[in-house]
């Protein structure tokens, strides 16, 4: 919805004006969270207003048919509202949901994969389809991996903690209600050494400056923590290194202190070259019976409870007897693979970071589990590729792609191979809706949809989808 209209027209809505204060009931919700509500007739896109509220808003932006406002006052508070647990929520842009009551939040995120469904995907029936939304019962405190930028305050002083909505001015926070409470004596601890040794923070403008960020990583089923410094230089930069190890070694569960080289402007937070300073190259997790070794550049699921769900979901859609062959693409250190290959015959995965297929192939060996087998490589390349070459039939295919959603050569070789079923496990409900279209239009049905909530207060959506094999129409 915010990228609606890029033009510069100077055009005002109804003789609305910039600054002008109005009064709006907001009526629904942008897919981004903001609140909708209607000002003589024309939609008005208001930050941190919840469906009910009655509020006063000074006008931020006019365009032809639509327009931006910000809340003044909050004149009727609606029912579905609440306190933010944090401070700075309003500024942080990481939730953006957070004074939405939590089960309406969980509607909201339902609202958002029925309404894909429907508007992309053509299923009308959307609705039915859903069959469980499952949320958090203590939806705080939840993830396991934090990345804080860091800078400084106006004063000076070096400070960590996220960026604000759509800018990159860091909000400082390092007590983050999402975020493990042990973080925060860790970012402490940097942000302190990085005082008494004049160590500068990265300048993303001038490509100057040493620390860019700190990400912490740990495994809820160990205990144990990964610390990465992400730095624009080498290990030899960071003055008075061995105190700072020190000091972070103390830390309970301090398993692996990692300096990350990213020498690169840009938005991508971690460099390809990572450095072993204390501790060992990855952290282990478990989740069910299965224990994964996770290394700081392979991609890990960030919300370890809801994990179990989504990969008990899985498992319960896949309706595994032992005898199945499965392939698993997109499949990261193997996560879901190893799940199912206890019920199956063998599992293939295919994943495009060279250092998660380590770990996936570790993995197997660590869980003593021998029919799974992990190739790396793009899916869409990879896929296509072994299909020709084996003519080997999958009976269930899961996936579990980036946002952008699956490749189309990708789809067009799963439908070649004619599964039984497949299992999308998705991030972002618009790809998900688009991707099921074309999987729907011959062969298969979409049979059910869970939504499973990873991502709590933020506006992320993560669904899981089960398509099951029709004769051809
Ligand atoms: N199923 C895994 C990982 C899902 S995240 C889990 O639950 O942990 C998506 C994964 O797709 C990431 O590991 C990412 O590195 C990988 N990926 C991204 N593009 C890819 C592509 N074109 N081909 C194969 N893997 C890709």
């Amino acid at each position: 919805m915010t990228a609606m209209g890029t033009g510069r027209e100077k055009q005002m809505a109804a003789g609305i004006k910039k600054n002008q204060v109005i009064e709006i009931e907001i009526t629904d919700f942008t897919r981004e969270g903001e609140g909708i509500g209607r000002f003589e007739g024309i939609p008005f896109f208001v930050k941190d207003a919840v469906i009910g509220d009655l509020v006063r808003a000074g006008v931020t932006k006019v365009k032809k048919n639509y327009g931006y406002a910000r809340i003044i006052e909050i004149l009727r508070s609606s029912p579905l509202r609440v306190e933010p647990r944090c401070p700075v929520a309003r500024q942080c842009g990481g939730c953006r949901i957070q004074q939405l009551d939590y089960s309406a939040q969980l509607d909201f995120k339902k609202n958002q994969v029925v309404s894909c469904l429907k508007r992309i995907g053509g299923f009308n029936d959307a609705e039915n389809l859903i069959e469980e939304v499952c949320g958090m019962q203590e939806p705080w405190h939840y993830r396991n991996k934090g990345q804080y930028p860091v800078g400084y305050d106006k004063e000076g002083n070096p400070v960590a903690g996220f960026y604000a909505g759509r800018t990159h001015s860091i909000i400082p926070n390092t007590d983050c209600p999402i975020q493990r409470e042990e973080n925060r004596r860790i970012l402490e601890i940097i942000l302190d050494h990085m005082d008494r040794y004049h160590i500068p923070a990265y300048d993303e403008k001038t490509g100057k400056g040493l620390l860019r960020h700190i990400f912490i990583r740990s495994g809820f089923g160990t205990g144990q923590i990964m610390t990465c410094l992400v730095i624009n230089g080498r290990r030899g930069d960071v003055a008075g290194l061995p105190q700072l190890i020190q000091r972070l070694s103390d830390i309970s569960g301090m398993t692996s202190i990692i300096i990350n080289t990213n020498t690169r402007q840009g938005n991508r937070i971690l460099g390809d070259v990572c450095e072993t300073v204390w501790g060992t190259d990855d952290i282990e997790d478990c989740i069910g019976e299965i224990r994964y070794r996770i290394g700081p550049l392979s991609f890990y699921q960030v919300n370890p409870v809801q994990t179990r769900v989504l990969y008990e979901k899985v498992l319960d859609y896949a309706s595994l007897t032992g005898k199945e062959t499965v392939w698993d693409l997109y499949c990261g250190i193997g996560t879901i693979s190893l799940f199912l290959a206890r019920e199956a015959e063998y599992v293939y995965g295919v994943e495009i970071v060279p250092q998660a297929v380590e770990n996936a192939r570790c993995n197997a060996q660590i869980n003593g589990i021998d029919n799974a087998v992990f190739y790396q490589g793009k899916a869409e390349e990879v896929v296509p590729r072994e299909y020709e070459r084996s003519g080997n039939r999958p009976d269930l295919i899961v996936v579990d792609p980036p946002r952008k959603g699956c490749d189309r050569v990708l789809l067009n070789t799963m439908l070649a191979a004619v599964p039984a079923r497949i299992v999308y496990v998705s991030c972002d409900p618009g790809t998900l809706a688009r991707d099921l279209k074309i999987l729907c239009e011959r062969d298969y049905r979409l049979e059910k949809v869970a939504v499973v909530d990873q991502f709590c207060h933020s506006i992320h959506t993560e669904t899981v989808a089960l398509l099951n094999r029709v004769e051809p129409k």
